[in-house]
């Protein structure tokens, strides 16, 4: 017992040894409060549209998943500033989902739950370095999850949005309609993709998924407009800078 007292005391005691990283979170539509955001999963090939334009057959294999970082989030129609080291940028626009509650081997029945809103996000890419890592074998973080790679907008929670099932989503490049979808085309559904992440990691409130894109992604370059809609969540407007 007087061992454990120690040992509080001693981490109450103790300081960092610089300030710690800001949290990074989404504002909540019509709301003060703020969505704390602990990770991003990402949704690799959910539409069969877009697996085959990837060069993939749309058959349904287990999905899989990678992360982006939870400070890579840009919010509120920033401006996208151009990457380094890449000249092929992608936009694959996306409907977010993020968690209230989480836990492990969440069944589909309990995945709902789980839920505490949405948003309309853009998969930002730099396309010609995932390509190379794909091609090696080599983790996709440098595609995938650099500095501002996933503009986003406010959380629409679910007891104003009900929960999501369709939809229509859409991205538009400088006025022209580049990708365009209904988020009922995912090979895996949101329910499906909680129950089979929950499997290989421990969700937690705070966790948000980015549920994959459909067909049409391409590349952007500085002084491009992209102009997201997800039907029920509202828009996103990002301009490449
Ligand atoms: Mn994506």
């Amino acid at each position: 017992m007087a061992a454990d007292i120690t040992k509080k005391d001693r981490s109450a005691s103790m300081d960092y040894i610089f300030e710690p990283a800001p949290q990074s979170f989404i504002p909540i539509k019509g709301s003060d409060q703020k969505f704390p955001v602990r990770r991003i999963y990402c949704v690799g090939r959910n539409y069969a549209d877009h697996a085959r334009e990837m060069g993939h057959d749309p058959d349904r294999d287990p999905p899989f998943f990678f992360q982006k970082n939870p400070n890579n989030i840009l919010l509120g129609n920033s401006d996208f500033p151009y990457p380094d080291k890449t000249s092929d940028v992608h936009h694959e626009i996306e409907l977010v989902v993020a968690l209230k509650q989480g836990g492990k081997d969440i069944s589909l029945s309990d995945a709902k739950s789980c839920i505490f809103g949405y948003a309309v996000g853009i998969d930002m890419t730099r396309r010609d370095l995932q390509g190379e890592m794909k091609k090696l074998g080599r983790p996709w973080e440098i595609g995938k999850a650099f500095e501002h790679s996933a503009p986003c907008t406010d959380l629409v929670p679910v007891e104003t949005s009900g929960f999501i099932e369709k939809g229509e989503i859409w991205l538009d490049v400088n006025g022209e309609r580049k990708q365009s979808g209904d988020v009922n085309q995912m090979i895996w559904n949101i329910e499906e993709t909680i129950s089979y992440l929950s499997g290989l990691f421990e969700l937690a409130a705070g966790d948000i998924i980015m549920t994959g894109t459909p067909a049409g992604v391409g590349p952007v370059i500085k002084g491009d407009e992209m102009r997201g809609y997800f039907e029920g969540v509202g828009s996103i407007t990002c301009k490449v800078v």
